[in-house]
């Protein structure tokens, strides 16, 4: 096939419900930005048609796509997935490969690439994490801190036997704790995460005293609706360094885009001022603020 023939390549995410994800604006600034001829739309996608979705991405003409809630684990057992993607048991990246449905979860990356620009050294000496939540994002998290060395990461989750099961599934650093303990870890922690959805607007608060982290301890924090969280706004008042979702967001999307438009892209202040402007916006205009996408709905 000539240059002038070839279809320009196009991926999406697919999710149930997916009107709110920022990933279209993402992808299409960086299509734009770098004058590669390509389109990122928005699929939804109901959980009973995801298998059916997933296995006629060359039809529809996708060469790869993202995928978010609910379908991280369907993802993952429908497609190869690489090491990373095995290990946190969910992918939230797919491609085609010679025809191969390959898949990664680039959260991981994120959060570690987030961490990195936001709070440079963060992983030097740092012998414990506490970390609330222990759901799919939490099995991210921790897989990136065991990659950094962390020697031991203490859970703080509201259903104590999932913290349980990711130290089984991950090993004796991954330390349950209930949240009596939880004074005395948070005073010898470096590093504070929230994977939990508390402190998400319209939900509860993630209630718990930062005064109690040693001074030069770090918080992050995935939630990004909104963008500085209670969380955030008590570590920022006592001086704590921090790493919001919105960074996270942002560096997870660095590698589905290399990998389907093939040129690594830059996080740079400009991308997070425009999904910062979006977030601000009222939630009708907030979502569709890329409607130059050709998303099937
Ligand atoms: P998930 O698998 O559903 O896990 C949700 C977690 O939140 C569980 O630990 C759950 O505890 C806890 N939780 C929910 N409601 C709670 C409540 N009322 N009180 C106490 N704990 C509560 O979800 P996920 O995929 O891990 O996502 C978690 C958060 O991370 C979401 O806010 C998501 O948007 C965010 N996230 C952000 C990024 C990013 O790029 N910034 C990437 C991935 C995820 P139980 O186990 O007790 O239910």
């Amino acid at each position: 096939m000539s240059g002038a023939n070839r279809v320009a390549p196009a991926a999406c995410v697919i999710g149930w419900p997916v009107a709110h994800s920022r990933s279209p604006l993402i992808h299409n600034y960086w299509l734009k930005h770098y004058g590669i001829s390509g389109d990122y739309r928005r699929e939804a996608v109901m959980p009973k048609d995801f298998a059916a979705f997933a296995g006629s991405l060359a039809a529809r003409g996708y060469v790869g796509a993202n995928v978010t809630v609910p379908h991280k684990e369907a993802a993952l057992a429908l497609s190869e997935p690489d090491d990373r993607a095995r290990a946190v048991g969910a992918a939230n990246t797919l491609w085609l490969d010679h025809g191969v449905l390959r898949s990664t979860n680039t959260d991981v990356e994120g959060f570690l690439a987030n961490l990195d620009a936001c709070a440079p050294g963060w992983d030097r000496n740092l012998k414990q994490a506490v970390m609330f939540g222990a759901g799919g994002a939490a099995r991210a998290v921790a897989h990136g801190l065991l990659a950094r060395c962390i020697g031991r990461i203490v859970v703080v989750n509201r259903t104590f036997e999932r913290a349980e099961a990711l130290r089984q599934m991950f090993g004796a650093a991954v330390q349950p704790a209930r949240w009596e303990e939880l004074a005395a870890a948070l005073a010898g922690a470096g590093l504070l995460v929230n994977t939990t959805t508390l402190g998400m607007e319209k939900q509860p608060d993630l209630d718990l005293d930062v005064g109690l982290l040693p001074a030069d301890a770090i918080v992050a924090d995935l939630v990004y609706v909104p963008l500085v969280t209670p969380l955030l706004k008590a570590a920022r008042a006592r001086d704590l360094r921090t790493a919001d979702g919105l960074g996270m967001l942002l560096h997870q999307a660095v590698r589905g885009f290399a990998l389907w438009f093939g040129r690594t892209p830059e996080v740079t202040g400009e991308l997070r001022a425009l999904i910062e402007a979006d977030l601000a916006r009222p939630p009708d205009n907030s979502v569709r603020a890329d409607t130059g996408s050709r998303a099937k709905r």
